[in-house]
């Protein structure tokens, strides 16, 4: 063997030896934020960049730990700067919910199963719907990087819990969105809920030049003029919860187009709220581009916050945490 090539295993070598440091260092350190929390990771790419702001509104994912619980919802794109810029070490996740298989949603699903392998003994439940599934929202050897048997993925059911721990359940609220097999949730933590709405429409019917007809048969979008019924059973479910995070999508509803039927804007936000029992309302997913910085969605969020009376909160393109007590 020449000289040279030595050289370059030996390098090779070493490469791998520091590459297995940084793992073991990751997977041994803790959050940076201490005590129970909510992480909201933010936008997913510098928003400096100025073509950064072309890109659709691809900055999903939330991080929850409550004592035991150490959930990851909807990992989107670059999920790992994202945890690392906000305080939080992915590698801990021990619960992966997948709301439903879009680009913001699933993008980073096999990355957060691979960071959780560093750790010394890794376990993994994965929570998503059989739609989700066969979309491909999470690629087989990751779902079955921690057991082969795959008991570890749980199928979504709607309204059916998923008990996570002795003290912790997952009930699964399917939504109104572009593509099936979409779900919310209501987390049951300490005595304390958490409603998370995904991506989804508030809607029963949808207003025409005609008259009212069913969200669910919609024959010509073109025909679309405005919202119509509300669907009171959807909103019940997450009027009940203490702390509510809601995908927010933009402000007016949007015509001949099914858009709306499948997305919020900031009235479903007042009609979801005013009444409810939610106590902080956390808007997720506005400001899609960023091209107004935060200003914008501040005064969306002020707008919303006197309409209902709510103590509401916008996650702002670097993220949001909010401190949650332990009981
Ligand atoms: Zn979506
Ligand atoms: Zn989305």
């Amino acid at each position: 063997m020449s000289n040279r090539l030595e050289y370059l295993i030996k390098k090779e070598e070493e490469e791998k030896e520091l590459s297995n440091k940084l793992r073991r260092d990751f997977s041994n350190s803790d959050h940076d934020i201490e005590g129970n929390f909510i992480a909201v990771l933010g936008r997913q790419f510098d928003n400096d960049y100025k073509f950064n702001k072309c890109l659709k509104p691809l900055w999903a994912g939330f991080y929850i730990k409550y004592n035991d619980l150490e959930l990851m919802v909807d990992p989107g794109v670059n999920v790992l700067e994202r945890t690392q810029r906000i305080g939080v070490n992915i590698s801990k996740t021990n619960t992966l919910f997948i709301s439903h298989a879009h680009t913001d949603h699933k993008n980073d699903t096999n990355v957060v199963s691979e960071m959780v392998a560093y750790q010394e003994s890794p376990k993994l439940k994965i929570l998503m719907s059989e739609k989700s599934l066969e979309e491909g929202a999470m690629s087989n050897y990751h779902i079955q990087l921690h057991d082969k048997e795959k008991d570890n993925l749980i199928i979504l059911k709607n309204n059916v819990d998923i008990d996570i721990n002795s003290s912790t359940s997952i009930k699964p609220i399917e939504v109104k969105h572009s593509i099936d097999g979409s779900f919310g949730f209501i987390l049951s933590v300490g005595d304390m809920k958490i409603g998370y709405t995904a991506d989804t429409g508030f809607y029963k019917t949808y207003k025409t030049k005609d008259g009212e007809f069913e969200t669910s048969k919609v024959t010509d979008k073109n025909e679309i003029e405005g919202p119509g019924e509300i669907d009171h059973k959807l909103v019940k479910f997450f009027s009940d919860v203490d702390i509510l995070i809601f995908n927010l999508h933009g402000v007016s509803f949007r015509k001949h187009t099914a858009h709306n039927l499948y997305h919020t804007t900031v009235k479903s936000a007042v009609d979801v709220l005013k009444g409810s029992n939610v106590k902080t309302c956390i808007f997720d997913h506005f400001n899609s581009t960023g091209c107004l910085g935060r200003e914008f969605s501040e005064e969306v969020n002020d707008y919303i916050k006197q309409e209902t009376g709510k103590d509401t909160r916008m996650v702002g393109l670097d993220g949001l945490v909010i401190k949650l007590n332990l009981t």
